[in-house]
């Protein structure tokens, strides 16, 4: 069981292949290949890397999506194996860079239907990330049903919601695909004031597209091909 998560990361030599339905993995399948690092509690570590490159990969190994074939994958010095998956994710959560809401009110949208978190905390959080003034200007504010997928939100907005979303969790880990998507100066002024908010007091991983997060991580992750290519600080590379 995991209960105090300190959220240390590491990757022991990890090879890995997206199939695995016992046919023999030829050189080419492999997505990953002897990939190692690790990330300190409280670490921010940008992911960055071409298009193919690996960086989801990581992120779906690290929430266990998959088991891997080759090392270890570690939190906490913990083997993820011996983890209980939803153990695991309780500590863990993910910001992808498409936002998934479902047809609900923004409420539940952000605590995920869990009837045991607070609406003062969800207003909280909102306030926090900078949400609270969209969600307020809407007719029924936090009781506003979204539509199917979010049609009726920005690309921006849907990206504020599922911010206060990772920050009610509070998770120890965070894990960020950064949108590429653009918005506009404004929204981009609050999503990155929404990011360092999100940031604080956790270990987080970001696959990074933005220079102004590569450049404030502690830590960069060059991935190419698969393999680490590099690691440093913006200044080292
Ligand atoms: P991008 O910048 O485009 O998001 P990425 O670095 O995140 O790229 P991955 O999504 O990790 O790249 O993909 C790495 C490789 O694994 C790609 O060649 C991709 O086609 C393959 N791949 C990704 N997901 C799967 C899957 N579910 N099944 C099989 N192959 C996959
Ligand atoms: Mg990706």
């Amino acid at each position: 069981r995991l209960e105090k998560v300190r959220g240390e990361i590491e990757f022991k030599n990890v090879w890995f292949a997206y199939r695995d339905d016992g046919e023999v993995i030829s050189e080419d399948d492999w997505i990953l290949k002897n990939v190692s690092f690790k990330i300190n509690k409280g670490e921010k570590v940008a992911i960055v890397g071409a298009t193919g490159s690996g960086k989801s990969t990581i992120i779906n190994l690290i929430c266990r999506f998959y088991d891997i074939q080759k090392g270890q994958i570690l939190i906490d010095g913990i083997d993820i194996k011996r983890i209980d998956e939803r153990d695991l994710r309780k500590h863990i959560a993910v910001v992808l860079q498409d936002v998934l809401l479902f047809s609900g009110d923004i409420l539940t949208n952000i605590t995920l239907g869990n009837g045991e978190i607070p609406i003062e905390k969800v207003i909280e959080a909102s306030k926090l990330i900078g949400a609270d003034k969209f969600i307020e200007k809407l007719p029924n504010g936090y009781f506003e049903v979204v539509q199917e997928r979010g049609a009726n939100l920005s690309v921006g907005e849907k990206q504020l919601i599922s911010f206060v979303r990772a920050l009610v969790y509070d998770p120890k880990i965070l894990i960020l695909d950064e949108a590429t998507s653009s918005v506009d100066v404004e929204t981009e002024r609050i999503i990155q004031g929404a990011i360092e908010k999100l940031l604080e007091n956790r270990t987080a991983i970001i696959i990074a597209h933005r220079l102004s997060t590569i450049q404030n991580s502690d830590k960069i992750i060059v991935l190419h091909k698969g393999e680490v290519r590099e690691i440093g600080t913006h200044e080292e590379l």
